[in-house]
Order: structure tokens, then C-alpha cells, then sequence
């Protein structure tokens, strides 16, 4: 049974949980690298985006992956290619809002990358739940096979949810952007008191965020995980989500928040 890991490469070992998890269920497994110039807006870091296909093939051969697909843009997207795909609703909100397209982009090459690879299940990180959340939508809506399997978030020492993106980081923003995790144990906290009002999470994770003059907040919210709209109350399955800029780097992380019977699990 195929176990498939798409990936934009420059591995990393929230990469590597995923390829472990793919092989405890899975044999073989299959990753693929392709920075996919379809998801990044004309302004973003398509060109600077890390690229070390050399040291990735590497790395993947000592775990024992045994297929790697690095296809070429022009490979995945010859001339005249014309057809897209869009999620709608979900893929307008949050990460869509501030990258107009990006979700588009995203939707198109996975849907190209399950048709080639045909996998049985795929492994897709909780670092970008709005993504996993749209692939989920998009294997429903196409009858496509494979099951989407989403797993934890790899963090740094201090917090920090790994990512291809931290590369970009001075080490004065590096240092700060463990903030980040610091507003969603705020919230965690806030959740364990009983604070079951949105507002008044986003306020305790703002305030955090607040206090650290480096970063400078594109959002803060709290959203149903099902549809990814705000709700007013914490019921259910929810996510706190955030994306905060140091300089010109945008960073995402987020908390799962798991209510029931008024009892609160958080996963961070
Ligand atoms: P990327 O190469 O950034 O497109 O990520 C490829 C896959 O790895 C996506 O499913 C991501 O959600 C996942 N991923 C990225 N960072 C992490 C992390 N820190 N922990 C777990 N999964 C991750």
C-alpha cells in the first residue's frame, strides 16, 4: 500500500514525522519535492524559496523512502496547461484573504500530484490545517482514493513549529518568533480557566503578541475546524490560528481545540 508525503522540499523534521508516520502504515512510501510556482502570488518568495534537492534526495534515501518525485514545473504544467481547481469558501478565508489564488494553486498541483502518484493514503502536516482541511474537500469532492491522514506539528525547542520559511529569519526574529506558541499557551491557558468566548482568546493571544515588538500580526482567530469560519462561542472542533510577520517573513502556527461537553483538549 502507497504512502505518499507531497512536500515543497528543503526538508526538515516536521518533513521527516510525516515520512515516519507514512511508514508505520505504509510500504513503500513516495515523497515528492516540487516548489509549486502556481501557489505563490507574483510578489511572494517563489525565487528565493530554499532549494536543496541534493540534500533531500540524500536524507530520504537514509530513511528509506523509496520513491522520490521531483518533477520540473514544466513537467507538471507543459505548455497550454489550462484547467484549475478552487475550493470554494474554504479557501477564501484567513490564508486566502492576504494570498489571493494561493489555495487555487495549492489545489491544483495535489490534485495532479494524487493522479500521478495514485497513492493510498497521503500524510499532510497539521502546521497548515486550512490546507489539509481544503485537500480533505477536494479528495471528497473528486471521489479521489486516497485518504488524507493529517498529523502533529514538529516544533523547535522553544516553540517554534518547524518550516522551510524559519531559513529566512535574522536570528533577532528567530529569537522572537517563538512568540508565536507563546499566544496559543496563552490561549491554552485562557481555555483551561473555562474562557469559552473567542473574543476574549484572540484578545489573550494578541496581547502576547503584543508585547514583542518584532512581530507584527496579519491574523488572529479562532474558527470552527469543520468550515473554517469564526464562531463566537468554543464548542466542538475548533482551531486557533495565527500568522505573523517578522520583516518580510510570514509565519503560521496554530492550536487544535478539541470541546466537548464543555470539557477543553488542546493540542498545540
Ligand atoms: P511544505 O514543504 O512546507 O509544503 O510542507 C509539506 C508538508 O509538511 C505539509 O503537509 C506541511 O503541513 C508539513 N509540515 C510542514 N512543517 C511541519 C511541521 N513543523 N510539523 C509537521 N508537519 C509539517
Amino acid at each position: 500500500m502507497l504512502g505518499f508525503v507531497p512536500t515543497m522540499g528543503a526538508l526538515h523534521a516536521g518533513h521527516v514525522s510525516l515520512v515516519h508516520a507514512a511508514q508505520r502504515d505504509c510500504s513503500p512510501v513516495a515523497v515528492s519535492i516540487f516548489v509549486n510556482p502556481k501557489q505563490f502570488g507574483p510578489a511572494e518568495d517563489f525565487e528565493r524559496y530554499p532549494r536543496a534537492l541534493e540534500a533531500d534526495s540524500q536524507l530520504l534515501e537514509s530513511l528509506g523512502v523509496e520513491y522520490l518525485f521531483a518533477p520540473e514545473a514544466a513537467e507538471i504544467y507543459p505548455p497550454g496547461f489550462s484547467s484549475y481547481v478552487e475550493v470554494e469558501g474554504l479557501s477564501s478565508r484567513l490564508e486566502g484573504r492576504t494570498r489571493p489564488g494561493h489555495f487555487r494553486g495549492v489545489a491544483t498541483a495535489v490534485l495532479k500530484l494524487l493522479e500521478i502518484v495514485q497513492p493510498w493514503r497521503a500524510y499532510l502536516g497539521r502546521k497548515d490545517a486550512q490546507q489539509a482541511r481544503i485537500i480533505q474537500q477536494l479528495v471528497r469532492d473528486f471521489h479521489l482514493d486516497a485518504e488524507i491522514q493529517v498529523c502533529p506539528i514538529v516544533r523547535e525547542s522553544d516553540g517554534l513549529a518547524l518550516s522551510s520559511r524559519n531559513a529566512y529569519l535574522n536570528p533577532e526574529d528567530r529569537h522572537a518568533a517563538a512568540v508565536l506558541c507563546r499566544a496559543l499557551g496563552a490561549a491554552r491557558e485562557a481555555l483551561a480557566r473555562g474562557e469559552r468566548s473567542s473574543a476574549n482568546v484572540v484578545a489573550a493571544m494578541r496581547e502576547v503578541i503584543r508585547r514583542e515588538p518584532r512581530a507584527a500580526t496579519d491574523y488572529v482567530e479562532v474558527v470552527r475546524a469543520d468550515t473554517f469560519e469564526p464562531t463566537d462561542r468554543i464548542r466542538g472542533s475548533c482551531y486557533a490560528l495565527l500568522a505573523v510577520f517578522f520583516g518580510a517573513t510570514r509565519l503560521l502556527d496554530n492550536l487544535l481545540i478539541e470541546e466537548k461537553d464543555g470539557e477543553v483538549r488542546c493540542e498545540l
